[in-house]
């Protein structure tokens, strides 16, 4: 897999456990009070990973994330049996079926979303 889009994931992957960590106060409670993890803490934890990781991005690649995370949400989408998980339009077959399908940096021409092959 292309080291760039391995660090996409990544950065996707902090973001929902970020996102997730303190959905509800409800949620925030059980996590402080029962399993006694400092919420606070964990998210600053993330937040740094989060830049850290993103600072190994190349320009243009942040760029083309922080414009679609921003708008759209998920920004890196799986492509299974030919179709984009972002935006469901199937992608050219050339795409889905290249051997060397996630060694490179590819987009989808409908949404514009980074795509992963993985069926
Ligand atoms: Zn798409």
């Amino acid at each position: 897999m292309h080291p760039q889009l391995e660090i996409l994931l990544q950065i996707q992957d902090l973001k929902t456990q970020r996102r997730e960590l303190a959905e509800t106060e409800r949620e925030r409670q059980v996590e402080e009070l029962e399993f006694h993890v400092n919420v606070e803490e964990a998210v600053q934890e993330l937040d740094h990973k989060i830049a850290e990781m993103e600072a190994q991005l190349t320009p243009a690649i942040r760029n083309r994330y922080a414009r679609i995370a921003s708008g759209r949400g998920r920004a890196v989408v799986p492509v299974i049996q030919g179709i984009c998980y972002g935006c469901f339009v199937s992608i050219p077959t050339a795409l889905a079926t290249d051997s060397a399908r996630n060694d490179q940096i590819r987009h989808c021409d409908h949404c514009g979303r980074f795509l992963y092959v993985i069926g």
